[in-house]
């Protein structure tokens, strides 16, 4: 059986970070698990057309790599996953990485205070410490609709897309208008004979203003560090300074974000029923807000059509709506986005006196700081429960998760201890609070999006990225119970 420090599973940006900063402390007995034949998590798996993140680069990067190279202050797709790639090479993470590795199940052994991990592959792993960077956003939501086998023409969702099928002069239904959705309507709104996307809700779209970086800019963004660093603060600024306040319901920050989406919908939608229909009826930042250029424009377009009634059933040809209408199709995309409850599910995980996880998140998930849960002692997470943000780079909060379990492996190494288990009590206050914060603020005003489970946000942090970091560097030790090394 291989035994290992740490195992991390998942090579995504997650997990990237975690393997780096470990060997930056000096560790490399440690193993990344990773499912599929590359790195790159999300960005290895969405490849859409038009795919790219909706943070800009300077800031959807870790803040200790640099990249000089991005083309585009939004990056795509492509170009993300190549920055991934480069860095793992670069810190000679790829010998560490075990592809085709699904973690199934992991099991806390309180004798010897280690992780048993069981791979779907059938081999047998061993740990100290075990990181779960899997992510929020990997497993495709596919809704059921009446008479969806009996659909004859292809149908597929986004993180899945189908490259194969040539969408050029087709009729094609788009279900989801919202992250995902609107990065591709524009891109094969210029191909496709006829697109009708069906909405459900109308969501806050601000326009990116996006342009290529010049060969000058890049020059700059080599030689002269400090300036990178003070763009890269106003980025993060922007976030902090105006989306976190309109999420938390600052009247002026509202304005700003309204004026601009109402000044984009005006500009490049003429006609007023339209317009109504694109107008949201939710306070901004409840759901992600949607940067785009493109999204509008493409709505305009004589060959698409937005739907607001809802859909009844799939047909052999196509989708019946509202009431009695029909449409058919040859395409149909769901943009529907992931199920992001349970968090690491379908790994089945168990820790003290044979509790799993699954039972302890019954009522949705909850952590210490995302990072810790009692009764899994050793078992740390990244961008686990409560550390979405609906306003700025998931990598800061991601970063410093990853300092703080390198902090709890060197705390325990230093002390010969074994493991750490967050007290439950702890744990529990800590989730108080937070959630009657996140009561006051947008992401409580809908009553469903992603970041929710059966109405509890489970998936969003309630302050400023600064506050959270802030916190968890300081966090205290006492909070945690200690287990010896076994004789
Ligand atoms: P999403 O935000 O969950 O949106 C799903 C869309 O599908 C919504 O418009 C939703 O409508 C609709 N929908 C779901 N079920 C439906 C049903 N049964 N019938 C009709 N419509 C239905 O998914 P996503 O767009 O894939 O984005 C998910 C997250 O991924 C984003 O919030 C973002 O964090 C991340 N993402 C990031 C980037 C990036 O640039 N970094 C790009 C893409 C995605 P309702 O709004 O009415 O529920």
């Amino acid at each position: 059986m291989k035994q290992y420090k740490v195992i991390v599973i998942g090579a995504g940006f997650s997990g990237i970070c975690m393997g780096i900063k470990l060997r930056q402390m000096g560790i490399d007995d440690f193993v990344i698990l990773e499912k599929a034949q590359g790195l790159g998590g999300t960005w290895r798996e969405n490849t859409y057309p038009g795919a790219e993140c909706d943070i800009p680069s300077a800031l959807y990067s870790y803040s200790f790599e640099h990249n000089d190279k991005w083309e585009y202050k939004w990056s795509g797709q492509r170009q993300i996953l190549k920055y991934q790639q480069d860095t793992a090479a670069k810190y000679r993470l790829n010998d560490n990485i075990q592809f085709g590795t699904e973690v199934k199940a992991s099991t806390f052994d309180a004798q010897d205070n280690r992780w048993l991990v069981e791979t779907s592959q059938g081999e047998q792993i061993v740990a100290q410490h075990l990181v779960a960077g899997v992510g929020q956003l990997h497993h495709p939501a596919t809704p059921k609709f009446a008479g969806q086998d009996q659909f004859r023409g292809h149908q597929f969702h986004s993180a899945q897309w189908q490259h194969d099928v040539d969408l050029r002069g087709k009729r094609v239904a788009v279900i989801g208008n919202a992250a995902s959705a609107v990065q591709f309507i524009p891109e094969i709104a210029r191909d496709v004979a006829h697109l009708t996307i069906f909405q459900r809700s109308a969501n806050w779209v601000i326009p990116k203003v996006d342009k290529p970086y010049t060969r000058f800019d890049q020059w700059v963004s080599k030689h002269f560090p400090p300036i990178t660093k003070l763009y890269r603060f106003g980025l993060w600024l922007r976030g902090e300074g105006v989306v976190l306040p309109a999420i938390r319901g600052n009247r002026l920050a509202r304005w700003i974000l309204h004026t601009w989406n109402r000044r984009s919908l005006k500009e490049h939608i003429s006609d007023p029923e339209l317009r109504e229909k694109l107008t949201p009826a939710y306070p901004v930042g409840a759901k992600r807000i949607l940067f785009s250029d493109n999204y509008y424009p493409a709505l305009a377009r004589e060959n698409v059509h937005l739907e607001t009634e809802p859909i009844e059933r799939f047909t052999e040809h196509g989708i019946r709506y509202g009431k009695d209408q029909q449409a058919n199709f040859d395409v149909i995309i769901y943009g529907t986005g992931f199920k992001t409850n349970p968090f690491l599910a379908p790994m089945h995980i168990t820790g003290l006196d044979g509790q799993t996880l699954h039972e302890s998140w019954r009522e949705g998930a909850h952590a210490y700081f995302g990072v810790a849960t009692a009764g899994f002692p050793n078992l740390h997470m990244l961008y686990g429960p409560n550390t979405n943000l609906g306003h700025n780079s998931i990598i800061i909060m991601i970063e410093a998760q990853v300092a703080h379990i390198t902090r709890c492996i060197q705390r325990l190494d230093d002390r010969s201890l074994a493991a750490m288990d967050i007290k439950p009590e702890v744990e529990a206050s800590f989730n108080q609070a937070l959630q009657q914060r996140l009561g006051a603020l947008a992401f409580s005003k809908v009553e469903n999006s992603w970041y929710m489970d059966g109405g509890k946000i489970t998936n969003n942090w309630a302050g400023s990225t600064q506050e959270y970091r802030r916190r968890l560097r300081k966090i205290d030790w006492q909070h945690y119970n200690y287990r010896p090394i076994a004789n």
